[in-house]
């Protein structure tokens, strides 16, 4: 990700719940994986579920599979290492 949105989110979230519950609030973005590139980074991924009559894919919840988003959902960044400034 090329900006803070995720992490900025759990802020605004975070103190939206500590006014409404009237007791200090958390919150953790769920679904954000640490990515190993040129550096390491974090990566928002949305999971389907796949059912099919196979192996590992016959369960209640199917077999999870993620597709990561190419742009930030929040502000349309795109998530792609931004190339080394000169
Ligand atoms: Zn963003």
């Amino acid at each position: 990700m090329n900006c803070n949105c995720v992490r900025d989110n759990e802020s605004r979230i975070a103190d939206h719940y500590t006014e409404l519950l009237g007791t200090p609030a958390t919150a953790q973005a769920k679904n954000v994986a640490f990515m190993l590139g040129s550096k390491v980074s974090e990566a928002a991924y949305l999971p389907y579920a796949v059912k099919a009559d196979k192996p590992g894919y016959r369960g209640a919840k199917g077999k999870e599979v993620s597709m990561f988003f190419s742009f930030c959902p929040f502000c349309g960044k795109s998530t792609e290492d931004e190339p080394a400034k000169a």
